[in-house]
Order: C-alpha cells, then sequence, then structure tokens
C-alpha cells in the first residue's frame, strides 16, 4: 500500500479521516461497502495511467468508482475518477467530450450553460455516474428518440458497450448532443387503491397507441409513507412518473390521491413488505415503460456486449432496509430478489440473459447473463486485462 501512495501526490490521497472519503466512496446499496483503506483520486491521465500500472503488479484489490450507483467499491484500493470533470462543447459535430467522472446531473448542468437548447441522451436519475452509466447503463429520458447513451465501435468498444468497466478505465467520452426544448413536461401522479383496475387496463393502451417518441413513463410501486423511516406499517402505493400526453391518466378516478395506496406486483412486493416491514425502506417495483425506438441504436443481440434478448419494457426491483437492520432483513432481501423472476414472470418464462446488467449479485450468473457473446468478452479481457485485474462488478474469467 505504501508503494501505491508513494505515486501519488499529496492532494490524490483521501484516507478514512479525510473530509472528502465519504463521499467519494458512496454506494447506492450500503451492504456493498468495503471500506476502502485508500481512495486514490488521481488527477490526469497520467497519474491515473501510473496508479494502474502500479496496481497491477500487486496483489491489492481495486476498483474504478464513477458515481457509485454500480455500488463500485473494495476493501483495498477505491480508484475514484471524479477529477475527469472536464466538458467541451463543439458545435461543428454537435458532440460534447465529458470527463468520466462526473455525475449526469453535472454534465446536464453543464451543457445548458454552454450550449442552450441542446440535450443529451443521460440517465433518468440525474446522480447516476457517466462512467457506469454509459458502460452499464444509457437509457435516459431521451432514448426514445436517440436510443442508448453508447455507440457503435471495434471489439474493445463492443465489450464496453453493456459490458461495464471490466476492460478498461475510461477518463472521457465524446457523445453526440441534440437540439432539444428546454420546457419539458414531467411530473408524478399518484393514485389510490381502487385505481388498480382502470390503470391495468389505460396503461396497456397506451403503450400500443403511443407513437411519440417523446413521451415516456415510468410505473413505480413504493412506500408512499416510507414507514421504515418514521416507525409506522408500510402503505404500498402506485405512481406514474411522466412526460407530456398524460390526460387519460389523470383522468382516472383517484388521480392525485397521495394518502392512499395499491400495489401493481400485490405478490412479490406486499408478501415481503408483510414479512419484514422494515423493507418498507429500500423495496420497489419500477416498470419502465419503454418504446421500442428506445433500443433502435442496437440492431442486434451481437451488437453490443449484453445481448439485449428481447425489445422488451424494464421490469426494475428493489429490495433493502436501513443500514443497520439485521443479517436476517438481509439475507430476506437478498432471497426476495432471487425469487422474484420465478414469482413474476413464472417459471420457466424468463432466462438470465432477459436481465439487464446493472446491479450484480452472489445469485447472477455472468456467463448465462451475457450468452452467446461471453466467448468474445473474453477474448477481450484476456487481451487487455490478462492477469484479470479489474474486477468490474462481475467476473467472467
Ligand atoms: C437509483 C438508480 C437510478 C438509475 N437510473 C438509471 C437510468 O435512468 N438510466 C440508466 O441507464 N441507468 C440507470 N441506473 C443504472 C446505472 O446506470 C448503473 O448502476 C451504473 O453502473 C451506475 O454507474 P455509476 O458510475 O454511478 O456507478 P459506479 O458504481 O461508480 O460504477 C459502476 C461500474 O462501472 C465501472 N466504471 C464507472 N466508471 C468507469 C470508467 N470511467 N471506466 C471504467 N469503468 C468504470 C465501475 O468500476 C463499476 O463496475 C440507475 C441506478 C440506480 C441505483
Amino acid at each position: 500500500m505504501d508503494s501505491i501512495k508513494s505515486i501519488l501526490n499529496a492532494d490524490e490521497i483521501i484516507l478514512p479521516s479525510s473530509p472528502a472519503y465519504a463521499k467519494e466512496t458512496l454506494v447506492w446499496s450500503a451492504h456493498k461497502h468495503q471500506r476502502p483503506q485508500l481512495v486514490a483520486r488521481p488527477a490526469s491521465v497520467e497519474s491515473l495511467s501510473r496508479l494502474l500500472i502500479a496496481l497491477n503488479d500487486t496483489d491489492l484489490e481495486f476498483a474504478i468508482r464513477c458515481g457509485g450507483c454500480g455500488n463500485s467499491s473494495s476493501k483495498d484500493v477505491v480508484i475514484t475518477l471524479s477529477a475527469f470533470a472536464g466538458f467541451k462543447f463543439i458545435s461543428a459535430s454537435e458532440t460534447v467530450i465529458i470527463g468520466a467522472g462526473q455525475v449526469w446531473e453535472e454534465v446536464d448542468r453543464k451543457l445548458e450553460e454552454a450550449a442552450p437548447g441542446y440535450a443529451i441522451v443521460s440517465a433518468r436519475c440525474s446522480y447516476v455516474g457517466v462512467g457506469g452509466g454509459t458502460l452499464q447503463g444509457g437509457l435516459g429520458w431521451l432514448s426514445s428518440e436517440y436510443g442508448l447513451a453508447t455507440s457503435e465501435e471495434p471489439d474493445l468498444l463492443w465489450a464496453l458497450r453493456d459490458g461495464g468497466g471490466n476492460f478498461v478505465v475510461v477518463s472521457a467520452f465524446k457523445v453526440k448532443v441534440y437540439k432539444y426544448s428546454s420546457s419539458i413536461y414531467s411530473g408524478m401522479i399518484m393514485y389510490p387503491r381502487e385505481a388498480l383496475s382502470a390503470l391495468a387496463t389505460e396503461i396497456p393502451k397506451f403503450i400500443e397507441r403511443c407513437k411519440d417518441p417523446k413521451l415516456a413513463m415510468h410505473f413505480y410501486c413504493f412506500d408512499l409513507y416510507q414507514g421504515a423511516f418514521i416507525g409506522k406499517l408500510p402503505q404500498p402505493g402506485v405512481a406514474i412518473f411522466v412526460e407530456k400526453g398524460f390526460k387519460w391518466a389523470l383522468n382516472i378516478a383517484g388521480a392525485q390521491d397521495m394518502t392512499r395506496a395499491m400495489t401493481f406486483r400485490e405478490k412479490w412486493f406486499n408478501d415481503l413488505l408483510g414479512s419484514d416491514p422494515s423493507l418498507s425502506a429500500g423495496t420497489f417495483v419500477l416498470v419502465e415503460m419503454m418504446q421500442k425506438p428506445a433500443f433502435h441504436s442496437i440492431k442486434s443481440d451481437t451488437d453490443t456486449a449484453w445481448p439485449h434478448t428481447k425489445w422488451q419494457q424494464v421490469l426494475q426491483l428493489g429490495t433493502g432496509a436501513l443500514q443497520d437492520s439485521s443479517p436476517e432483513t438481509h439475507a430476506l432481501a437478498v432471497k426476495c430478489l432471487a425469487d422474484a423472476p420465478d414469482m413474476i414472470l413464472g417459471v420457466g418464462n424468463w432466462s438470465q440473459a432477459d436481465i439487464l446488467l446493472r446491479d450484480f449479485e452472489s445469485f447472477h450468473e455472468p456467463e448465462k447473463m451475457f450468452g452467446k457473446n461471453s466467448a468474445k468478452m473474453k477474448r477481450v479481457k484476456q487481451k487487455v486485462d490478462p492477469k484479470g485485474r479489474l474486477k468490474g462488478a462481475y467476473s467472467l474469467i
């Protein structure tokens, strides 16, 4: 560890006692925090490169961190890329060059300042990192019009597209921007339990008839009262996060009533909260109603590392309790997540290749998730990182 510290400048070293430590190690799922002994914050590409070369010759574990939403952590060293926060708008090509250590909120703000009237396919949640968000995500509110945030390239960049940070460290991305209105209608509509059957009828009809790529919605099921935080029993509720064009949703009786609630996937969601109400702190069902064009930048299942087997809506499930919860609660949260696809989609009706590559748990099998693309990914990995030192969120070798 001392040899690693010695190649960094003093202001590139963050220790557990440093004020910046908490922010630079924060992860979305608290149980994935491994309390690194050292956080390295290289200030330049040269320093980052020296650090990677040095780490490659040690036994130290290390992880690359951008926004932390993908839970990047390590027990030894975390390399935080937050110093890579550059931004350059190139009007001739309508592109931006963005440092890979920022979160999307910073990029959206810089773009608004530097080039008002332009927008970028960022992420829906502004605190998602540019690094992981591009390598493992790429779905933003503009995706129905402009596809995913990643783009087409030969082998290494192919592996990076949805293969995550397993191959190289990216210090900057060059990304296309689009002329776009800066006035966007959006918000949340909440419903009482009685609206469930009307919603179940109206949402599929809306998805079927909706051809305007500017329309987007999330259907969200969560604990309206955040019972775990205020010591009350959870009140499962439903909300639609919308952009424009949702008069039909507002016409449903009870819209905007925020005092009573209902569930979407009642069995999974209600059963879990019923067995341990403390899980209401982090349990949700989120259906991202995608339009087909959202994936139009991918033409086949070999275009990107993750095969995108189905052009389907995205179902996100989360389970979790507050940080001081018992091991039993944690085990229940993980088990319910593992059991969820069978319960919700039915045994035999899904495969691991249908799972969007974002958060890995021990029950996920990368080989099956990447399917027929695994072999090529292994070849690329062998070439760029023969010692397998860059761990990313999963291991294929
Ligand atoms: C609340 C929440 C909301 C989300 N919303 C969206 C959304 O709207 N759209 C969407 O597409 N996705 C979304 N995601 C998923 C998100 O894109 C992934 O979790 C992504 O991996 C997070 O990236 P990060 O940089 O914040 O996380 P990190 O944990 O910092 O990084 C995630 C992975 O990427 C690697 N990595 C990060 N930066 C680099 C780099 N520069 N070079 C090499 N490897 C790197 C890390 O090593 C790690 O393996 C969301 C996730 C959460 C938790």
